[in-house]
């Protein structure tokens, strides 16, 4: 649980120092050899700020969920419709803090609180537009995020000023002491037939996936194969999440430099 609880702190805690990195003739000579590395989320974090691709994903997601809540619509049900939305990396866009702890040479808790009081993060592309279409279409959203109770008002503030429906307190499930998401799916069940869950890491999804052992999560997620697209609707994410916290080599206390060096453990060769 502790594990997946890192889930946002997570590729947060990967910030930290951002290193100079100087390419001499000689080092392109050796394949790289002494070159030294570079801050271990620099291309993820690029490639959620800038890539195409991820916002073609991103709107791909949506779409497909946009699908989901259609056919749900032209189900019989005896209780209302709900939409589960996360929150961060699903509909708010972090990774300018990500950027700016790369840049500035910090890391995770600095400037975390001064981030969330600003509630200024960006829609996630697509998010805005399939949330009023779930609006307008009578399901109600609800965001079950694992964000702490101290950003409650922000968080709303933020939603709401960006446009998303249902951004008040009825609607918004944060973390209390467990950071599993399954009580508080139960909890909207009990009420509501979710039409879709979307977020963009695999413990929004079920309980099964809420595990430290990195094998079960693939498992599970092959066992499930069937639900992805249709029931539960995954964001694009490499900048953080669960699965950075079952990487082998994978050590949050570890400097930017050193922890690149670690996380090698992780690589495939062939
Ligand atoms: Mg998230």
């Amino acid at each position: 649980m502790k594990k997946i609880l890192l889930s946002i702190i997570l590729g947060l805690s990967l910030l930290g120092g951002s290193y100079s990195c100087k390419v001499q003739q000689s080092d392109l000579k050796s394949g790289y050899a002494n070159i030294q590395y570079v801050h271990p989320t620099l291309y993820s974090t690029l490639y959620q700020q800038n890539a195409a691709e991820y916002k073609a994903l991103c709107y791909q997601a949506f779409n497909l969920a946009s699908l989901q809540l259609q056919r749900e619509l032209k189900a019989t049900r005896i209780k209302p419709l709900a939409v589960v939305v996360d929150i961060d990396e699903t509909v708010l866009d972090n990774i300018p803090y990500q950027a700016a702890a790369i840049l500035g040479n910090f890391g995770y808790p600095v400037r975390w609180k001064e981030w969330m009081e600003s509630a200024s993060a960006e829609a996630i592309p697509g998010s805005l537009e399939f949330l009023t279409e779930a609006q307008k279409y009578g399901a109600e959203v609800f965001y079950v995020s694992n964000r702490k109770e101290e950003f409650r008002q922000a968080t709303i503030r933020n939603l709401h000023e960006k446009g998303f429906p249902n951004a008040d307190n009825e609607h918004l499930l944060l973390r209390t002491t467990a950071t599993e998401k399954e009580s508080r799916r139960q909890k909207i069940i009990e009420k509501y037939e979710i039409a879709v869950l979307i977020g963009d890491n695999l413990g929004d999804f079920n309980e099964v996936f809420e595990t430290s052992d990195s094998e079960q999560r693939l498992q599970k997620t092959v066992e499930n194969k069937s639900v992805f697209g249709y029931r539960w609707i995954v964001l694009p994410n490499a900048v953080y999440g669960g699965w950075v916290d079952v990487l082998p080599g994978y050590n949050p206390a570890l400097n930017p430099g050193t922890l690149s060096d670690s996380l090698k453990s992780g690589l495939k060769g062939f």
